[in-house]
């Protein structure tokens, strides 16, 4: 298949337009290198990580920071990273799949997820050259291991609120910082560290702190609920001596390095989560054909089957919208690139376009896992209960995702809160579409629908899916103004309808153009995939939608809205149990998660 898009959509324009394959990037494009990255990773795991798991999780003395080395060796930590700085310089589709291949390495995976994101990126992009040639070569073979410290006991969620100082020394020489992070990852061993400070107790900004500085220390290991491997420690800074060089972008704009690079770790948190999912997903195909109860294999019962298909459903539907975000970024830093923008103000600025699709992906992808390792251990019985086996771990170490890289209700605020900056900022064009839905609401219903191309119906259903949203939203936000921002239940419900649509848009096109290229009947398991998901998204719209309407209309109002609402998520009839069953009965024939 040609590994090129047409066309790529703005940030949150699939929802004001209609998308086509063209602009639609598929995981089945990836190209033999690609695979070969995503295949070695999974090997490294089998072969280095997983037989060491729980040495890992009892946190063995030097164990994890010498298989990150080995990481590093086989060039694992550096697949992001330009060659004149150590690294292979390789597209953002394979450094994502990095993450996909190495999310089923549990606590490992956090750590090098860590270290090659937050503690790698923010000198990448905002080091002065001095700086990314000190830093970057080490600690892109894995030499130096990297960590980032934004968080503090009393600031969160509102990491701004930060009250670590920094205060210029009478020399000039050093910054001096006073003040405390918690929740480190890789704290315990890392020799880098990105800290966030405020200089002069105001102006928030970053600092390049190295294990050893003077007046720098970390505290003792944190007892987890789950990924007990990952180190997790807090940071104390008590007269720390840091050089003035050390200052990481401008002093006062530590906010654009700390926002710039959650948005690609959040694309690369869904990554992982999909890695660990697969993962998980396969050890229950292989429990269910094997665990007998009433004389048969539990993988025969129904109960079963459903399970194992909505797990594969919810893992494929969330790649297809991972994958076509992470194309539409490459793409935009290689137009930026081309523009002349530097290296890392290409990959920032396409990053930050897709902000919108970063954090519906987030959201998503940790959910999925979650939903994956839950169904997981309850596949298992009463043996998922216990240590012993690999889906306990992974339902342990699952529960992290929807906390760390902005909690998922933070990043569910930011998802409406962002796409109405870019309607005000006359970047995304919500107001037209939305009156015109208002509109379609006071004209007699087009029950019919002239296309009768193939796909036409699931077309027309993410169609008004959108027109759900804009007339929800649209309503809100006319109705409620600027106190729309009160009203968060409102603001979740917008933002899960936002999710679902994306979601089912990005799966419909990824089968379309699988359909176009190689016919029907190879992707009917992938067809059925797409609207057993549809399916239920109609029908989660509908009630996210109810939830938000009767939040803030009345009256006729309020009737026509729920009325347009039925309209706009009506399901074509469909008997999503046996397309369930065909969908598990393929799994559990092959031995593994295998779309
Ligand atoms: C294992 C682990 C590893 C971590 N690694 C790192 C790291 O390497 N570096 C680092 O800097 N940090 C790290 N963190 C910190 C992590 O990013 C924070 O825990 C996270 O941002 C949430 O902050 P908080 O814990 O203070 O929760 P709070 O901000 O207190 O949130 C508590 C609850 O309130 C909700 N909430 C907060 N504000 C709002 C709002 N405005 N509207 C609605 N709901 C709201 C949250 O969604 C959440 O449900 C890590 C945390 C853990 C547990």
């Amino acid at each position: 298949m040609e590994n090129t898009i047409s066309q790529t959509l703005k940030g949150g324009e699939w929802l004001i337009k209609e998308s086509t394959t063209q602009q639609t990037y598929i995981p089945e494009e990836f190209n033999e290198e690609q695979r070969m990255v995503n295949d070695m990773c999974i090997q490294f795991l089998n072969a280095e990580v997983l037989p060491q798991i729980d040495k890992i999780d009892k946190m063995e003395a030097g164990l994890m920071p010498s298989l990150m080395e080995k990481a590093g060796e086989q060039g694992l930590l550096g697949v992001a990273i330009p060659e004149d700085l150590g690294g292979l310089g390789k597209d953002f589709i394979t450094s994502t799949l990095v993450n996909e291949g190495l999310g089923g390495g549990f606590s490992f995976s956090v750590a090098v997820a860590a270290h090659t994101g937050i503690g790698t990126l923010p000198i990448l992009y905002f080091g002065t050259e001095a700086q990314k040639k000190k830093y970057i070569p080490k600690l892109a073979s894995g030499e130096w291991k990297g960590s980032y410290g934004l968080t503090e006991p009393n600031s969160g969620s509102d990491a701004l609120s930060a009250k670590t100082t920094a205060k210029l020394s009478e020399d000039g020489k050093y910054y001096i910082l006073n003040g405390q992070k918690c929740w480190i990852t890789n704290g315990g061993f890392a020799d880098v560290y990105t800290v966030f400070a405020k200089i002069d107790g105001d102006k928030f900004s970053a600092f390049i702190v190295e294990r050893g500085m003077e007046g720098f220390t970390q505290g003792p290991e944190e007892h987890k609920m789950g990924i007990k491997g990952s180190s997790t420690v807090q940071l104390y800074f008590q007269d720390c001596k840091v050089p003035v060089e050390n200052l990481l972008g401008e002093a006062g704009k530590g906010h654009i390095i700390a926002f710039n690079i959650l948005n690609i770790g959040r694309l690369k948190l869904c990554a992982a989560a999909l890695g660990g999912a697969k993962m998980s997903m396969d050890i229950c195909i292989q429990y269910a054909k094997t665990r007998e109860q009433f004389k048969t294999a539990i993988a025969n019962f129904g109960a079963i089957k459903y399970k194992l298909a909505q797990m594969a459903i919810r893992i494929w539907v969330s790649e297809s919208a991972l994958y076509r975000t992470a194309k539409w970024i490459e793409d935009k830093e290689t137009e930026l690139r081309a523009n002349g923008s530097p290296f890392n103000e290409a990959l920032l600025g396409a990053a930050e376009e897709y902000a919108i699709e970063c954090a519906m992906l987030k959201v998503d992808g940790s959910e999925v896992l979650d939903y994956v390792v839950d169904e997981g251990v309850q596949i298992h019985g009463g043996n998922g209960y216990s240590d012993e086996y690999m889906i306990s771990r992974a339902y342990r170490d699952s529960r992290i995702n929807r906390i760390y890289e902005g909690t998922n209700e933070i990043n569910r605020l930011l998802i409406v809160d962002m796409m109405l900056k870019r309607a005000m900022k006359g970047k995304l064009d919500l107001m037209g579409p939305a009156m015109a839905v208002s509109k379609e609401l006071m004209s007699i219903p087009d029950f019919g629908n002239e296309d009768e191309t193939a796909f036409a119906v699931e077309k027309k259903a993410i169609a008004n899916m959108k027109k759900a949203i804009l007339m929800t939203a649209g309503a809100a936000v006319q109705k409620l103004m600027m106190s729309l921002q009160d009203e968060q239940e409102i603001l979740m419900n917008i933002a899960d309808m936002a999710i679902l649509t994306f979601n089912a848009e990005s799966a419909l096109l990824r089968v379309m153009k699988l359909v176009a290229e190689k016919g029907e009947t190879e992707y009917l398991l992938q067809a059925d995939i797409m609207r057993c998901y549809l399916n239920d998204a109609l029908d989660a719209v509908n009630k996210f939608g109810k939830d938000a309407i009767n939040a803030f209309a009345e009256g006729d109002e309020q009737r026509m809205m729920l009325l347009g609402l039925k309209r706009f998520t009506k399901a074509a009839p469909f008997n999503s149990k046996n397309a369930r069953r065909r969908i598990a009965d393929k799994m559990i024939a092959e031995n593994k998660y295998c779309f």
